[in-house]
């Protein structure tokens, strides 16, 4: 049984003040979600701040991003080490925004993915197709061509110790959902091409939808076989959103 995982992508979004707000609303109604795992991910400068405050509350912390390099000179960026360092246990990789503004590929994704886990990070892996490969039907093309890049270079044993997270780019923060039929397709396809190499890391891994999630569809993407939690972008900066969303998964 794979207990489902919530994991609000904060962005770049927040304040000293909202950030307090919105952690103490989630640690409120934290009670009523008796299930699934909550982890948030804040902004790398506020990290410290909601590592203090979710100390022993169960609630995990993950940054949205990380460097594929150790230590030196790379002005700007935050090593997977320090994210250790500073309590989060999660590193969000290859998000379609890190992908299509900032331009990072699928061997940079993957190197990313190697060097979290090499901190001691859980990666959480996004893949996910645009629009117009949607439409031109190559989407499960595309999504195994994420997948390999990582399995090509950490081996299939390593899909095992992440998550992976389905976010269709056309749904991200644009209120457009993936049906749940439709988000099921692509969760039963990842699943089955991992199968195609190792049935137990199949089996075990987290497959999370990701892509206008709120609390109006979350539990219907939460019922379908496949779907082990969501990846929040929007929905994660309001507590009771949140909140509901994590609850749509109790058992
Ligand atoms: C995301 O950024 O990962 C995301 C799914 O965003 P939203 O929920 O806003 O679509």
């Amino acid at each position: 049984m794979r207990q489902p995982l919530v994991a609000g992508n904060w962005k770049m979004n927040g304040s000293l003040d909202s950030v307090k707000l919105l952690v103490d609303g989630i640690k409120g109604g934290l009670g009523s979600v008796t299930t699934a795992e909550m982890a948030v991910c804040p902004p790398y400068v506020y990290i410290p701040q909601v590592a203090g405050m979710i100390e022993g509350t169960g609630i995990s912390l993950g940054a949205q991003d990380v460097n594929d390099q150790e230590a030196g000179a790379h002005t700007g960026e935050v090593a997977p080490a320090m994210l250790m360092d500073i309590g989060c246990r999660y590193a969000i990789v290859g998000h379609s925004e890190r992908r299509s503004i900032y331009g990072e590929n699928d061997e940079f994704t993957a190197r990313k993915f190697a060097a979290a886990r090499k901190a001691g990070l859980v990666p959480i892996l996004c893949v996910g197709e645009t629009l117009e490969e949607r439409e031109q039907g190559i989407t499960e093309q595309v999504v195994a061509r994420q997948l390999d890049a990582v399995i090509g270079l950490e081996g299939i044993g390593a899909i095992g110790e992440c998550v992976i997270a389905y976010e269709p780019v056309w749904a991200i923060g644009t209120g457009k959902t993936a049906t749940p039929d439709q988000a099921q397709e692509v969760h039963a396809f990842i699943r089955g091409k991992l199968a195609g190499l190792d049935s137990g890391v199949a089996d075990k891994v987290r497959i999370l939808y990701g892509g206008s999630m709120n609390p109006g569809n979350a539990a219907d993407l939460l019922a379908m076989a496949d779907i082990d939690g969501g990846l929040i972008g929007g929905a994660s900066l309001k507590p009771d959103d949140f909140l509901d969303i994590g609850r749509a998964g109790n058992a």
